[in-house]
């Protein structure tokens, strides 16, 4: 895995350069989630991608950006300034961007990234990942989304949103948006063999009865 600069081709066609990831800021974790977080910075780092994420320097947040910046990655955090003031960034990232609020920032992470990968996370973690899916659903945004589901974190929510496509508030085709590792060793796999996807979802966005 090591030394294989920008080298990810997505099906669809797309280079695969740089990974959005999106993960907890709790402190409070146990070491096994610590432990992925800064396994999948490693292993990001070793296959040539960069970073971008929230800019936290606090739990699976600051275990993935420390390990991806010890392993030689760009590492592009975009934090609110209110973040910044409170003192729980990242100070020592290859590239700090401040921005205004966290709608800005949301839309920052994902705009620039090829790619979204989420570890586990709280509330901030969903409303990134849901984004992502949402504007994938759409058309709008269309790379690879992998979740990494330490420990079986993601069961429950994968388990919704199976149960959100079996009762048709979602299409079979959209199952297709995300895909699961259990380990980040599998994460690069999983992004080069993405389900293709295009701005043709948008002719199938709405379920048809
Ligand atoms: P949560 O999963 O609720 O801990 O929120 C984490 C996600 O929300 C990250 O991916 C960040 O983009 C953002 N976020 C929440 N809290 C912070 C923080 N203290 N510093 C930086 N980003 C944060």
């Amino acid at each position: 895995m090591e030394n294989q600069p920008w080298n990810s081709i997505h099906p669809d066609g797309g280079e695969i350069r740089r990974v959005a990831v999106y993960a907890a800021s709790s402190r409070a974790l146990s070491n096994d989630y610590l432990d992925a977080a800064g396994r999948l910075g490693r292993v990001l780092a070793g296959g040539g991608y960069s970073v971008i994420y929230g800019g936290g320097g606090t739990g699976l947040m600051g275990a993935m950006a420390d390990a991806a910046l010890a392993h030689g990655a760009h590492v592009h955090g975009v934090v609110p300034q209110f973040l910044m003031d409170l003192e729980v960034s990242h100070r020592e990232l290859s590239q700090m961007q401040v921005v205004e609020n966290m709608r800005e920032r949301k839309h920052l992470m994902l705009q620039g990234a090829d790619a979204v990968v989420a570890l586990p996370g709280g509330c901030g973690t969903y409303e990134e990942l849901f984004e992502a899916m949402t504007l994938k659903r759409l058309g709008q945004w269309n790379g690879p989304i992998v979740l990494v589901n330490t420990l079986g974190f993601y069961d429950r929510l994968l388990e919704f949103l199976e149960h959100s496509v079996s009762q048709h508030f979602m299409g079979n085709e959209h199952a297709d948006m995300w895909s699961v590792v259990n380990e980040p060793e599998d994460v690069i796999d999983a992004l080069v063999n993405a389900h293709p996807w295009s701005s043709d979802a948008l002719q199938f966005a709405n379920v048809q009865g």
